[in-house]
């Protein structure tokens, strides 16, 4: 085993290297602006393993020289950031909602890290030209969920946006009550949206635009496929396939984002903008996170399927580059495939199976069946199917006591436990597997909201102590069991809106 090298740290501010590559886009793509001030902020939480991704010292946010807490409100800048807004479009709910752009956001600039270049962004620093009708702000309530999961589903192995920190403010926000404010510092290779590329050829009309953007992308985000006879398409083609995997991924730990509009799709396969988001909690396929979404368009079993229709608006944003509409629509055509692929092996490794067979599927599909008739919880299912004995005559009661239907969980025990015997699997050994696939730690709404109540009151140790529980989503963590348990009666109470 070889050790990772220790990343190389920034002893002072003015040593962090910044690049503002996004400025050379032009004024087309943004507008050059700085933070609003947030008037007596107060440290929320940091995540001290996202400072580590940026070669961040270890006390950055406590000492004076770093001044930290002022950068992190928007009072400040670290000598070489250049802050920014972007310009997007994008189609929300279906529907095309012309011109958004970064309304509470700002790209503070791109580090030079061990990791990498990775750009830091405010979110809720203030009003910039693509506000519209809204105030710049994020709430405490919402900031905290972005920062808790966005860490979260990093430490699940999830492709997704980081978060440095957050920090809060007496500012009073009004939201359907008020509420008071706070910023979020987000970290990713980019924050690119689908609908930066819609943009260009819905609103602005502008196809050089559009080309220096898709160039940008290319160049900095998909340099090998420079040497493709057609990049823009193979452009197309990388984000569709890693929209794919994405979403096996999130299917597979019962991962519902809530808004799926192209604004909040990322061209890196990241997963983006944590607003309404949801875990299953007992199994609905049908589950509907986000209270704003009275149709359910973003339930959790059309996620997949509303993916690959926001890969149809970017490809119809790409299409001035592209002019074959035939070609873009061929180019998305695998994603089905890509999809069905990574989610069959998703729910193969979930089983902790190591051969891949005909049967697979249908075994995997009839225990969701079950799962969702009697509404079994989708975490603790899985996780509790590690203990599933394959010995004949097991009874495999942890598991079994979760159905009502107990006949119908033995016939598909039956099934399992023979096709566990067909790889000759050994149930200690693939136990130690499926505990490192299956969480047994996810951010249930519930558990963000007492982290968010406590917060509300000025406590925010349940926010860092949460965080570092669900830094470690398969270890058995005892202490720390409660966090693991079934949602408590009021959580099917908690309602999660756009509102934020
Ligand atoms: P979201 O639904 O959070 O993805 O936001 C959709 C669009 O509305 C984006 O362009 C956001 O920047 C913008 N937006 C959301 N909330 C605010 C706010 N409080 N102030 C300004 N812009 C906002
Ligand atoms: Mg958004």
């Amino acid at each position: 085993m070889t050790l990772a090298q220790p990343p190389t740290e920034a002893a002072r501010p003015e040593q962090l290297q910044w690049r503002n590559r996004f400025l050379e886009l032009g004024p087309a793509h943004y507008t050059a602006l700085g933070p609003q001030p947030l008037p007596q902020p107060h440290w929320v939480a940091t995540s001290a393993d996202c400072a580590r991704l940026l070669g961040l010292p270890a006390d950055w946010a406590r000492r004076s020289d770093w001044n930290a807490l002022d950068v992190m409100a928007g009072n400040a800048l670290w000598p070489g950031m250049q802050p920014l807004a972007s310009v997007y479009s994008g189609h929300q709910f279906g529907v095309w909602a012309g011109q958004l752009g970064d309304g509470r956001a700002l790209l503070l600039g791109e580090l030079q890290t061990p990791s990498g270049t990775l750009e830091l962004q405010l979110k809720g620093a203030g009003m910039t030209p693509y506000s519209r009708r809204a105030d710049g702000r994020a709430v405490l309530r919402s900031s905290i969920r972005e920062f808790l999961c966005s860490e979260a589903m990093h430490a699940l192995g999830i492709p997704t946006t980081r978060a440095l920190a957050v920090v809060g403010s007496p500012l009073p926000v009004r939201r359907e009550a008020v509420e008071t404010a706070a910023v979020v510092c987000r970290v990713a290779p980019s924050f690119l949206r689908f609908g930066h590329f819609e943009h260009f050829a819905h609103t602005a009309g502008d196809t050089d635009a559009l080309r220096r953007l898709v160039d940008f992308t290319l160049a900095h985000h998909y340099p090998e496929l420079l040497r493709e006879p057609q990049p823009v398409l193979a452009l197309l083609h990388a984000v569709s396939e890693r929209t794919a995997r994405l979403l096996a991924q999130w299917q597979s730990v019962g991962f519902c984002h809530g808004v799926m509009n192209t604004d909040n799709m990322s061209m890196l396969g990241l997963t983006i903008d944590y607003g309404p988001f949801g875990f299953l909690d007992a199994f609905d396929p049908g589950h509907i996170c986000n209270h704003s979404d009275d149709r359910g368009r973003y339930a959790w079993n059309r996620q997949p399927q509303v993916a690959l229709w926001n890969l149809h608006a970017l490809a119809h944003g790409l299409m001035p580059l592209i002019g074959d509409g035939e070609a873009a629509i061929e180019v998305l055509k695998p994603y089905a495939e890509v999809f069905a692929q990574a989610m069959t092996a998703a729910w193969r490794a979930k089983l902790g199976l190591l051969e891949a067979r005909e049967e697979d599927r249908a075994l995997a599909d009839d225990l969701l069946r079950l799962m969702a008739t009697d509404r079994a919880d989708f975490t603790i299912t899985f996780r509790r199917l590690a203990g599933f004995s394959s010995a004949p005559g097991a009874v495999n009661a942890s598991v079994r006591d979760l159905f009502i239907d107990r006949a119908a969980f033995d016939a598909w025990a039956l099934r399992y436990a023979e096709r566990l015997r067909v790889e000759a699997a050994i149930d200690a050994e693939r136990a130690l597997r499926m505990n490192r696939i299956n969480p047994k730690f996810v951010l249930r709404n519930h558990l963000a909201q007492a982290a968010i109540q406590r917060a509300q009151e000025g406590d925010f140790t349940e926010v860092q102590r949460l965080m570092k529980v669900l830094a470690r989503p398969f270890d058995e963590q005892p202490e720390h069991a409660a966090d693991a348990g079934f949602p408590p009666d009021w959580a099917s109470q908690l309602e999660v809106s756009c509102s934020s």
